[in-house]
Formats: structure tokens, C-alpha cells, sequence
């Protein structure tokens, strides 16, 4: 009986309205994100909030098995982006004194995503492009607290003192509107290049992206190797991920990792070099073939937005066999690694 019961409510749960990736709602979301007056870091890091790239404990113990999952401020649960972001006691304090209240969206706690989408349905109201500006910056602050807490011990502070470096840093930016023009994502190059022909300019970032899987393994080996056009060595990355068992959906999951990481350093016009033509396809034509390979794809475009050029390009593969190397040895690792050639000045 009990179990019939569990089953009715499971179907239940089920049967909420889902959120889709291609769905109208997520789309206006990220428009709504890209649109926002905050800064850089902070649309990153809310980015990847809702594409559960951010290395919060439960993460990072589901993907190494390393580490506690329990977040170290409450002790009470597993650190996930939602009980971080929005249900740790701490954050509950920061929320009370917050200028800004949430209750509308309070039902959708148990889902980032959701979360975000109900938060940013109020860009239709008066200051409500203000208002998710300052939440994201809200968010932040959380997040810097609890770095700070994680890597340098330092207790936490005060919810006052939370909520006034938001107001302050998001102020910061609200004043800078006049004087600054932001690059619209019109300006942003977007293209996908079916055959690169060597025309790269000087000083973009070409990234060769490699992966190698084994078919009877769940791990995804990812080899980079980026340089600064001509040829300025700057970084290297053997990563290891968890292969989904479809060569596609796997360079997709690649791909989007190395943009996070240009993302995180800066680089504004890069080239990415790959391999596999059906997703090179697939992201020009953005028809992906499967709803997983679809997340993937609406992740990558969105990200796309945030370089002022970056583009795909389809390679042969014997020019990225160095890369490909690095995939191969990236199977065989625990931690990922990183071999770092940029001098001071690059960053
Ligand atoms: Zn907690």
C-alpha cells in the first residue's frame, strides 16, 4: 500500500509543469540574465549556478567522491546550490535583512533554476530589472562569504554586513551605466565555422578541444590546449568528467567546460577547435538530436553570448593530436590538471 502511495506521489511530482531548456520562459530567463546591469562575474556565476557548474561540496563529492558534501556552515545538509544559495540558515539571516523579499518564489526553493525563472519574471515591473540585479548580487556575496569561510576560515559575517556589500557592489555598477556602454549581443561575434581557414587574428585564443572515452568505461577523458594566435603556449588542461556514452553529447559537455574556464580567465575573442562535426552541426543549425544533447547545446550558445567572439570551427584531427594525447591521458587521472604558461601580464 505504502509503496502504490509513493508511487502516486512520484507521478505526482512528475507531473508538475517542467522546465525545458528550449521553453520560452528559459529563454526570456537567460535574455533577462544577459540583459542585466551587474557585473561580468557575477552573470558567470549565477550562470553557472543554473547549469550546476558551481563547485559547492555535494558537487564536487558526486563527481570525485572526494570531500564532505555537508555544508560546513550549518552542518545540517548537503551543500547543494539550493540550500547554499537559498535555504542555509545563514542565507535565511542575510534574506531577512535584504531590502528585497523573495516570497514569491518561495515554492520553487527546492530548485535553483526554478528558482531563478520565478525570480526573473519580474523584469516586467517597475525596478524589476534592478531587483534581480540586486538579488544576483545578493547571491554573490553569499557565495564569497562561504569561500571565505571554506579557504581562509574566516567566520562568517554579519547578514547586515552581506547584504551591504551587495547593495554596494550592485550601486557601483547602477552608477557606471551612464558613463560605460555595454557591448550588446548583436556586437557579439557568433559563428560557426564549418572550416577554419587559418585566418585567425592575432591575439585570439585557440582552443584545440579533445576527448576520448572507452565504450565499456563511464569516464570521459578531455584534453585542451589553448594558445594565443600566432603561437604564444598559454595553458593546458587534462580533465577527467563522466562520459554519457555518446561521442556528441560528450565533445557538447567539453566544449562547455572550456568556455567556463575562458570565461574565468577573461579571454573575450577565442576559437575553439573540434573534431566532431555532428556537434559542430548541431550548434550551427542548433537542432540538437536528443533532449540531453539540447541542454547542452542552449548552455553552450548562451555562453556564447558572453565572448565578444567566439566562435566553433571544425578541424581534422590530426591537427589536434596533441590535445587528443591529453584526452587520452586524462582517463587515467584523479584530479584534473593544469599546465599553466601564462606570465603575469596575460591574465
Ligand atoms: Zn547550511
Amino acid at each position: 500500500m505504502e509503496e502504490s502511495a509513493n508511487a502516486e506521489k512520484e507521478k505526482a511530482e512528475e507531473s508538475k509543469p517542467s522546465i525545458t531548456d528550449g521553453s520560452q520562459q528559459v529563454r526570456q530567463m537567460w535574455n533577462t540574465l544577459w540583459k542585466l546591469n551587474i557585473k561580468h562575474k557575477i552573470k558567470i556565476f549565477i550562470w553557472k549556478c543554473l547549469i550546476g557548474a558551481l563547485p559547492v561540496r555535494a558537487a564536487i563529492h558526486r563527481k570525485t567522491g572526494l570531500g564532505d558534501p555537508v555544508c560546513r556552515i550549518c552542518g545540517e545538509e548537503q551543500e547543494t546550490v539550493e540550500h547554499l544559495l537559498l535555504k542555509c540558515q545563514q542565507t535565511q539571516e542575510v534574506r531577512k535583512v535584504a531590502p528585497l523579499q523573495w516570497d514569491g518564489a518561495v515554492d520553487q526553493q527546492g530548485d535553483f533554476k526554478r528558482w531563478w525563472v520565478r525570480i526573473s519574471e519580474a523584469r516586467k515591473r517597475p525596478k524589476g530589472m534592478e531587483h534581480i540585479g540586486l538579488t544576483a548580487n545578493i547571491l554573490w556575496q553569499v557565495w564569497k562569504d562561504r569561500n571565505k569561510k571554506e579557504f581562509e576560515n574566516i567566520s562568517s559575517c554579519s547578514a547586515a554586513s552581506t547584504i551591504g556589500k551587495a547593495q554596494k557592489e550592485w550601486l557601483e555598477q547602477e552608477e557606471s551605466l551612464n558613463t560605460k556602454t555595454s557591448l550588446s549581443p548583436e556586437e557579439t561575434t557568433s559563428n560557426i565555422e564549418e572550416h577554419y581557414q587559418g585566418q585567425a587574428e592575432e591575439g585570439t585564443i585557440i582552443l584545440d578541444v579533445a576527448t576520448t572515452s572507452h565504450y565499456d568505461q563511464v569516464s570521459l577523458g578531455i584534453g585542451v590546449i589553448a594558445m594565443r594566435h600566432p603561437s604564444i603556449r598559454l595553458v593546458e588542461w587534462a580533465l577527467k568528467e563522466r562520459s554519457l556514452g555518446d561521442k556528441a553529447i560528450d565533445e557538447a559537455v567539453a566544449i562547455k567546460l572550456v568556455l567556463c574556464k575562458a570565461l574565468e580567465l577573461h579571454w573575450s575573442r577565442i576559437m575553439i577547435h573540434s573534431h566532431n562535426q555532428e556537434l559542430l552541426r548541431q550548434l550551427k543549425y542548433k537542432s540538437p538530436s536528443n533532449s540531453r544533447l539540447a541542454t547542452l547545446i542552449d548552455d553552450i550558445l548562451n555562453m556564447q553570448k558572453l565572448f565578444r567572439m567566439c566562435l566553433f570551427c571544425l578541424v581534422k584531427e590530426e591537427s589536434i593530436v596533441r590535445s587528443k594525447r591529453l584526452s587520452s591521458h586524462a582517463l587515467g587521472i584523479i584530479v584534473d590538471e593544469e599546465w599553466n604558461f601564462l606570465s603575469d601580464t596575460e591574465h
